[in-house]
């Protein structure tokens, strides 16, 4: 009989790949995915640390595990991620009831710590030793998926004054090309219509391992047979180049949307940030893309209060949000992360105009996003399916290809994952439609 692993994912898409990595890897020691924790012999959390929000989460979650595991001999902890990764000494000693902690360049040992862990010896593994050996653990994909999420790079380079990625991912590293190509092809081959390449920085793929470039790379996965929907995520506005741009008007596969995270309007921000850019080149590039492709959909992040942010500051960020008018958007408080740059920068904002500001903001980002749903209204969109809406078993859930989630009737005779749906009602968030003619 099999063990079973539960994986708590916190965090980014990266976390979940990486998650979706390590119950293949487990496989190896004997172990399938658990349902839930009740059902585990072994708890995965799989840690952020971006913010200080996610950082809490997951202390509440140790503390929830110590009484699990006190439930049943021989049941076992283990923690991943960026938080171990940061602070795994730490957590060692404060958590002694975790028997696993191990780092982002780690994974692939994964199987090896749980074996030990079943003997009672506990592990820590947390070396930078910029080993990316998981990569070859093809990520668990449930069977029926439509959409796959595919590793591309990781780490990055670009020290950004507020983020934790480079210290707890590393430096950027590009997978080899012939790998991505290998593993988009064996997605398409189990039916996967979509793929998401994944990187904290995709615009600088292969650059320092002398690799294709990300365009050829995009072009070289277009003409894989089988894979209709290309996405990518993160975009650094600075890296983004005029021939990825151009991919947008002459690639059908590439999705018309793109998340690209402008952060803040004020080019005095940007610079204490150290982004690269500025917002006269952000707005360029959001035009040209417009023109390249009319129709395109964008969406971003924004950090509000960033020390020395003023009100003028903030409001050319309420600016930017008015000229691009954002599909959709993350935005949170700024939060300062231990080791980084921002961290020790004078001109804190305090809390209550911060907040102030992000609920500005984000009611400011509600009203755009209810009107650029409501201007589907009317329209026949291409959907890809992901499965039954969770609020109605009658109907299905799935995207359009400008990253807009839909739920609709289905016509019972009709299979495939891909449907064309007639949108007949927007929500504050959704989309809702259904095939073949509209209804009512
Ligand atoms: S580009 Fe900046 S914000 Fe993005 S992961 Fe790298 S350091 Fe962090």
């Amino acid at each position: 009989m099999p063990k079973r692993v539960y994986i708590e994912t916190f965090g980014c898409q990266m976390n979940e790949v990486d998650s979706a990595r390590m119950i293949s890897l487990l496989e190896s020691a004997d172990y399938r995915q658990a349902n839930s924790i009740a059902e585990a012999d072994l708890v995965l959390l799989n840690t952020c640390s971006i913010r200080e929000k996610a950082d809490q989460k997951i202390r509440s979650a140790l503390g929830e595990l110590r009484r699990w595991k006190s439930g049943r001999k021989g049941r076992l902890v283990a923690v991943g991620g960026c938080l171990a990764q940061q602070q795994g000494a730490r957590l060692a000693e404060k958590a002694p009831h975790v028997d696993i902690v191990f780092g982002t360049h780690n994974i692939a040992r994964l199987p090896d710590l749980v074996r030990r862990a079943e003997n009672a010896i506990p592990s820590m593994e947390i070396d930078f030793s910029g080993d990316t050996s998981h990569w070859d653990a093809p990520p668990y994909i449930p069977s029926g998926a439509s959409s796959a999420m595919v590793t591309i790079m990781q780490g990055c380079d670009n020290f950004c004054a507020y983020c934790i990625v480079p210290y707890v991912r590393g430096r950027e590293i590009s997978r080899p090309s012939g790998e991505i190509l290998d593993e988009v092809r064996s997605l398409a081959d189990r039916g996967v219509s979509e793929v998401i390449l994944l990187g904290q920085n995709v615009n600088s793929y292969g650059r320092k391992e002398g690799e294709i470039t990300f365009p050829a790379l995009l072009r070289r996965i277009a003409r894989v047979p089988g894979i209709p929907r290309i996405r990518f995520v993160t975009s650094h506005p600075r890296d983004l180049d005029r021939e990825t741009i151009d991919l947008f008007g002459d690639m059908e596969a590439l999705c018309p949307h793109i998340h690209l995270p402008v952060q803040s309007g004020s080019d005095r921000i940007l610079a204490a940030m150290g982004r690269g850019y500025t917002r006269k080149d952000y707005l360029e590039k959001i035009s040209a893309l417009r023109r390249g492709r009319p129709g395109m959909a964008f969406s971003s992040d924004f950090i509000v209060g960033f020390p020395g942010e003023t009100e003028s500051d903030f409001e050319e960020t309420l600016s930017v949000m008015e000229e691009v008018r954002y599909d959709s958007a993350f935005s949170f408080k700024f939060s300062p992360r231990p080791g980084t740059r921002a961290a020790s920068f004078a001109g804190a904002v305090p809390t209550e105009a911060a907040g102030s500001r992000l609920r500005r903001l984000q009611s400011l980002q509600d009203e755009h996003t209810r009107e650029r749903l409501a201007a589907c209204i009317g329209r026949e969109m291409d959907v890809l399916v992901e499965g039954p809406s969770a609020r109605d078993a009658s109907q299905l859930c799935g995207r359009t290809s400008c990253h807009k989630f839909v739920n609709f009737y289905p016509e019972k005779t009709r299979t495939g994952s891909l449907r064309t749906v007639a949108i007949r009602s927007a929500g504050a968030h959704t989309l809702s439609g259904a095939e073949g003619a509209p209804r009512g």
